[in-house]
């Protein structure tokens, strides 16, 4: 089971989500991360939003060894800056007697769709990275 408040902190303060230190290289300024296709949308050839915390470097090459999903599917690429987008939420409609209707999960609800904030509860934060590179495995 995620982790809310560990993965809305990771995000918030770009904290590497294995060992909570920072995703930041101190060198760069840039943010590690290890993208998958799973948790990562493209917005432009070097932008996206991602569900996925930082990986800082010194985790990375643990992570792809034991997590086998991201040995099958994964990237390792730093941001420029990384902001809050939006969250993966379920989602409501009102139903009879005043009851609440679940009609989806891990939908993806930006935080400029006002109309859409009543009825939905936030799960995961959602990051828009920006000034995307791919690296080499640290
Ligand atoms: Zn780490």
């Amino acid at each position: 089971m995620l982790n809310v408040r560990r993965q809305w902190l990771a995000m918030l303060r770009g904290l590497c989500q294995v060992c909570g230190k920072t995703g930041r290289d101190p060198r760069t300024g840039r943010i590690w991360w290890v993208i998958t296709e799973t948790a990562f949308r493209a917005m432009s050839q070097d932008s996206g939003l991602t569900n996925a915390p930082p990986t800082c470097p010194a985790c990375i090459p643990e992570s792809l060894a034991y997590c086998p999903q991201l040995r099958e599917n994964s990237a390792v690429y730093t941001a420029a800056r990384a902001e809050p987008a939006g969250v993966l939420a379920d989602t409501f409609t009102p139903g009879p007697g005043g009851t609440a209707i679940h009609t989806g999960h891990n939908i993806y609800v930006g935080f400029d769709e006002f109309a859409r904030h009543a009825s939905c509860l936030a799960l995961q934060m959602v990051v828009r990275l920006d000034g995307m590179r791919p690296e080499p495995t640290p």
